[in-house]
């Protein structure tokens, strides 16, 4: 599958790239991150910060973008290969809702006037973005949306309630989709506004995922005053802008790398754990399901990267990342899953603050323990994020029926 590919901006050396970002994240990663990383601690905002602008120095966190926005113009395949060695080395991962969502929106919907005022701040991580599309009341059902924005004069006047916000706590700037009309067609009259987190009447309010973390929260907004020169695109056409990142995102969760590291590890508990006296990987029922676990990495992989060549040809089909987004999440469900049948009675003495710098205490079971329980409390919502898996059903089926 690899050797010399198609890209964006030209051919490029797939195997060549893919060792070089390994050197990259074996020598170049700072110690203290380093370190984080060998002890499985929950990554902070500047640790993440701090890890975009390394990449960014090296001309490769928005190597996906045109080159006259700072980009290399790289292909998708280029930019699988990165993410994926990234995740396979654990490193932090990198915040998608600026420079993989807002950012490509931006530059390929908005004005020039907010291309010279975001593009920057996103490209060096000084603004850090979060996705307001998900309500209480629209989620697989995006077209419900009810946050309103009323028109007065120059400004939209911003009321409603958006949940599920990933990292607002950590943002400065929200781009939402907003009601600006009420109409019989409901993806008619949805405009796609950027939104500063600052402005009075925004109240953020965190909400605790089941792995014990702080992640998302719900965004609530009271008669907000937002300039129109902040609508991207349109009034009333943010469908088109919400179904342009909606694609991008299926793309992103198929994470091939995490799916590589955390089957690497469940290799290493096989041989350092013990079946009576015998060392687990040993034992045929371990075996069998590594086996079979591999045989659908292998798939996945195979089929992502094809993907990803039919894109560079301007090909693929709309069910694509739907099916990327299922075997994804469906893989690194059942890989976490066989981790924890393994770790035993380790497995349920869950211990969030272990994964907190600083901690000093005693974990239970082998070191990695905590951190695979907490990634496989966490890999519950892989299954429902960016369109639940019986959404992606629901249109592999209709593209396949031809309905
Ligand atoms: C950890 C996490 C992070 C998130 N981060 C963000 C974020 O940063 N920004 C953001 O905007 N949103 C975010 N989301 C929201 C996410 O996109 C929604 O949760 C998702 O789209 C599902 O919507 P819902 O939760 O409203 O469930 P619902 O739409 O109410 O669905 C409930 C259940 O019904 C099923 N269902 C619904 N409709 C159908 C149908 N037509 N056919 C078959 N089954 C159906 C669904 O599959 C699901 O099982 C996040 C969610 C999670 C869990």
């Amino acid at each position: 599958m690899e050797g010399e590919r198609q890209g964006g901006a030209g051919r490029f050396d797939e195997q060549a790239f893919r060792s070089e970002v390994r050197e990259f994240c074996e020598r170049d990663i700072p110690d203290d991150l380093s370190a984080k990383i060998r002890r499985h601690e929950y990554f902070s905002k500047e640790d993440r910060v701090q890890w975009q602008r390394l990449l960014h120095r090296r001309g490769w966190f928005v190597g996906d973008w045109p080159v006259a926005y700072g980009g290399a113009g790289w292909g998708p395949t280029q930019r699988l290969v990165l993410i994926e060695e990234l995740e396979r080395a654990g490193t932090p991962w990198l915040t998608h809702f600026g420079f993989s969502f807002v950012g490509p929106v931006i530059y390929t919907f908005g004005s020039e006037s907010q291309k010279a005022r975001y593009l920057p701040g996103i490209r060096e991580s000084q603004t850090w973005w979060c996705q307001g599309f998900s309500e209480p009341g629209a989620g697989s059902d995006l077209a419900s949306v009810s946050m309103f924005a009323e028109r007065v004069g120059d400004h939209y006047v911003v009321s409603g309630q958006k949940t599920w916000t990933t990292m607002a706590q950590w943002a400065d700037k929200i781009f939402c989709l907003v009601r600006t009309q009420r109409c019989e067609r409901r993806q008619q009259g949805i405009s796609f506004l950027l939104i500063d987190l600052r402005s009075p009447g925004v109240t953020i309010r965190p909400i605790r995922t089941i792995d014990g973390i702080h992640h998302v929260n719900e965004v609530f907004l009271d008669s907000v005053h937002v300039p129109v020169e902040d609508r991207v695109g349109e009034e009333g056409e943010g469908w088109n802008l919400a179904r342009f990142i909606v694609g991008r995102e299926r793309l992103l969760v198929a994470e091939l790398g995490k799916a590589r590291r955390l089957l690497d590890q469940f290799a290493e508990l096989g041989r350092s754990l013990k079946d009576g006296s015998r060392a687990l990987c040993d034992t045929v029922p371990f075996r069998l399901r590594l086996a079979q676990l591999e045989v659908k990495l292998h798939t996945l992989r195979t089929s992502a990267y094809s993907i990803a060549a039919d894109m560079e040809r301007g090909k693929g089909g709309e069910s694509d990342a739907s099916l990327l987004k299922i075997r994804g999440s469906e893989l690194q469900q059942a890989i976490l899953d066989a981790v924890v049948s393994v770790i035993g009675e380790s497995g349920l003495a869950f211990q969030p603050e272990s994964l907190l710098a600083g901690f000093s205490g005693v974990t239970h079971g082998p070191s990695m323990a905590p951190a695979l329980v907490f990634d496989h409390l966490y890999s519950r919502a892989t299954s429902i994020y960016g369109g639940s898996n019986e959404i992606q059903r629901g249109i592999v089926a209709k593209v396949q029926l031809g309905l």
